[in-house]
């Protein structure tokens, strides 16, 4: 018999895990409907860098996590045959204000390096060779180059995965959708039972289990970022992405795009109000290292509503006592680095293999739920 399975929220792990279920083995005896509202998703909003291995983030399953999904990408790129334009394996320039603390960064590389193949090779670069290698700059800082570090446009990536899946078994819904106290979808069609659920909903993931009687502990951060207008002529293809101390990141796209962001407020809730003073912090921040940037270059400014457990740390896994029920989120600043891996694991757990080692990853997802 075919599994009816439903995934609520379309953002990286919802995208992902549709497109798993539609390309592993096991899915012509799989049906998937995705409902997305796509009201605030941070995976829309965000333009990211791929570059976890530098992270100062200490938590030891995090790492394990993000470093799994850094090196989940190229497969998952070319499983789906995605465009340079939603990933782009370009590498990373990681800077530090202080030069003993670049060194000491670039040791710490060196080291993880000879274990890492992910990481590719990794370089001490001055600030002329950064500005060689990264030709918009005015102002270039010295840095720590990692070849294996990729920017991702988190909008592309999840709709050209949904139009593969789409191709297949996966019939995507626009619409908001709600649980029924005894487990089934409220959708525009009237209530609807499914084998499976898999919910995604990100920073929403409180309001969604709330019908179950669950009370998850995520809260919502919004995330503003600028997009600018830049003449790049055509041998500046291809830049690396920075990620300077303390700033705001620097992430130039083939074509003229460049991103700046992003910024984190906790006390917005889920408002989705662009803010002028969040696009001239911004601005004055790529202006550090580009100093010939305007205001009249921003085209765009994009907002998003990420997703913070107590913890910092991202879940997953069966919801305890539903086993049929599904879920993932608690994702934060680096959903777009381990999304993709929870969104792989899912799917896994969906055609019933079996996972080891979910606990290197995440803690049990009751550790997260009242
Ligand atoms: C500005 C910004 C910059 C970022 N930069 C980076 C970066 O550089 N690197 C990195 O790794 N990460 C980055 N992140 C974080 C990353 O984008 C998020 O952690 C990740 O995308 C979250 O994915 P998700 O699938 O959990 O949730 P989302 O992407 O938020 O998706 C959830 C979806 O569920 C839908 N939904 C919710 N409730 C319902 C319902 N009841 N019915 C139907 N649909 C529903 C929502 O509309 C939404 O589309 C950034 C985030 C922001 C906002």
């Amino acid at each position: 018999m075919v599994k009816q399975v439903a995934i609520i929220g379309g953002g990286i792990i919802g995208a992902t895990d549709a497109f798993y279920l539609s390309f592993l083995q096991g899915n012509d005896n799989i049906q998937v409907t995705l409902f997305d509202d796509d009201t605030g998703q941070a995976t829309k909003a965000a333009s990211g860098i791929i570059s976890p291995w530098l992270s100062k983030r200490r938590n030891k399953r995090w790492y394990a996590l993000a470093k799994r999904g850094a090196e989940l990408y190229p497969s998952l790129v070319s499983d789906a045959q995605l465009s340079n334009q939603a990933y782009q394996q370009t590498g990373t320039i990681v800077t530090r204000k202080n030069h003993d603390d670049l060194l000491a960064l670039y040791q710490e590389a060196k080291i993880k390096e000879q274990h890492t193949t992910a990481m590719g090779r990794v370089e001490l670069l001055d600030a002329k060779e950064v500005k060689r290698r990264m030709p918009l700059l005015t102002d270039a800082p010295e840095g720590v180059f990692v070849s294996g570090g990729a920017r991702i446009d988190g909008g592309h990536f999840v709709s050209e995965l949904l139009e593969r899946a789409a191709a297949n078994n996966l019939d995507v819904k626009n619409e908001r959708v709600s649980l029924t106290a005894n487990g089934a979808i409220n959708t525009t069609a009237g209530p609807k039972h499914f084998d499976i659920v898999i919910i995604a909903t990100g920073a929403r993931m409180h309001e969604s289990l709330q019908p179950l009687g669950l009370n998850v502990k995520v809260r919502p951060q919004k995330g503003q970022l600028i997009d600018l207008t830049v003449k790049m002529p055509h041998k500046w293809r291809n830049m690396p992405v920075m990620m300077p101390e303390g700033s705001s990141d620097v992430i130039p796209f083939n074509g003229g795009k460049l991103v700046i962001g992003a910024t984190h407020e906790n006390d917005e809730g889920f408002d989705l109000t662009p803010q002028p003073a969040a696009r001239r912090q911004l601005l004055n921040n790529a202006k550090v290292f580009i100093k010939t940037l305007t205001d009249a270059q921003v085209s765009d400014m994009r907002v998003g509503t990420r997703a913070y457990t107590e913890d910092f740390a991202p879940f997953f896994g069966a919801v305890p006592t539903l086993p049929n029920f599904l879920i993932g989120g608690g994702l934060g600043s680096s959903g777009l680095t381990t999304g993709p891996m929870i969104g792989y694991l899912l799917a896994q757990a969906v055609f019933e293999r079996e996972i080891d080692h979910w606990q290197d990853y995440t803690k049990p997802v009751s550790q997260y739920i009242d």
